[in-house]
């Protein structure tokens, strides 16, 4: 590993200087996915700026309703916490699915946010990555593409996004509180990752010196906790990143969806949202029919490679499963 710099901060306003002062310093706190990449030199920071003392732990809620997520809670606290399991627990599911029970003790919510979309190759230093290395080429276009993008991927780039916390956050318009140098400023989830382009090396649209300071949920999402589910598909129940998943949510009125949300992941740069199959079941009769063609909608634009044609009817099916599992007993 390549030595650097190590500067603890004690307070925001510090931590952002000092990684606004020096081109290649970045944050710490969980360290989770940065110090692995730092150990394979795919990350080379000249400084560290260690945030893990830093008032951000709190979750609590706001004047107007919302949960606000302290950036720096751990994936476990957040969802072992009673009002995200009562009010939020599609994100809760969502939380417990991803990585394991020591990871989830590490990682944190700003950490999450943060990790690098990514595939195997992107780890590989001997072999070419767009991300990694701009303008090297993509090793998995013409390599081994199976858990790769069938959504919203670049000629540039075909890797997905491996959260699963993130693809619940998007399913319920979370909104992430940042402050850097010139201010602070709240960005919709589905603005915060990229989609590759040209730029695969870019993953949010983050500034450098931006810090995420929250994760506010907002109360209206709260009508979703009775009828939500999140589905992860993957090769090992005990620990692996989704094939696909599904967050699926909707309100009810009787047996009519009111209102509904289906966002994916395992299948793009970013947590991938459906409004297409959203509008299908907005008003429509809940059941396997309606299902089913909001599925077809939300995959209508997918594309698969040689490996992970695969993965567009597996998604279908975990869309339509993870709906049938958020309506229970109609
Ligand atoms: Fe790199 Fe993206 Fe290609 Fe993977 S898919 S090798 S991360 S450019």
């Amino acid at each position: 590993m390549k030595p650097f710099a190590y500067t603890r901060a004690t307070d925001q306003q510090t931590a952002i200087g000092a990684v606004a002062r020096e081109q290649t310093a970045k944050f710490i706190a969980g360290g989770t996915n940065l110090v692995d990449l730092m150990k394979e030199g795919v990350e080379q920071p000249d400084r560290l700026v260690d945030i893990t003392r830093l008032e951000l732990v709190r979750i609590e809620e706001r004047p107007d309703g919302a949960l606000q997520l302290g950036a720096l809670a751990r994936n476990a606290d957040t969802a072992n916490h009673p009002l995200v399991r009562q009010r939020y627990p599609l994100l809760a599911q969502a939380l417990l699915a991803g990585a394991s029970p020591q990871l989830r003790n590490m990682a944190t919510n700003g950490g999450n946010l943060l990790q690098r979309t990514r595939c195997y190759y992107f780890y590989d230093v001997a072999l070419p990555c767009n991300k990694r290395q701009p303008g090297s080429g993509c090793g998995a276009l013409e390599g081994y593409n199976r858990i790769h993008a069938i959504l919203g991927a670049s000629v540039q780039c075909i890797a997905v996004h491996p959260s699963d916390m993130c693809v619940a956050l998007a399913a319920l318009d979370a909104v992430i509180q940042v402050e850097g140098s010139q201010g602070a400023r709240s960005i919709p989830i589905g603005e915060f990752h990229r989609l590759p382009g040209d730029t695969p090396q870019t993953d949010t649209n983050l500034q450098r010196d931006e810090l995420i300071t929250a994760i506010d949920l907002p109360a209206a999402a709260a009508v979703f906790a009775p009828h939500s589910y999140y589905l992860k598909v993957r090769d090992r129940a005990s620990y692996a990143f989704a094939l696909v998943s599904v967050a699926a949510a909707f309100e009810l009125d009787g047996d009519t969806i009111r209102q509904a949300r289906v966002a994916l992941g395992g299948v793009a740069h970013k947590p991938w949202r459906a409004p297409e199959a959203e509008k299908i079941l907005t008003g429509a009769r809940a059941g396997e029919e309606t299902y089913r063609k909001a599925a077809e909608a939300a995959l209508q634009g997918a594309r698969g490679y040689e490996h992970n044609e695969f993965k567009i009817e597996i998604t279908k099916r975990a869309i339509v499963r993870a709906l049938t599992t958020a309506g229970g007993k109609l």
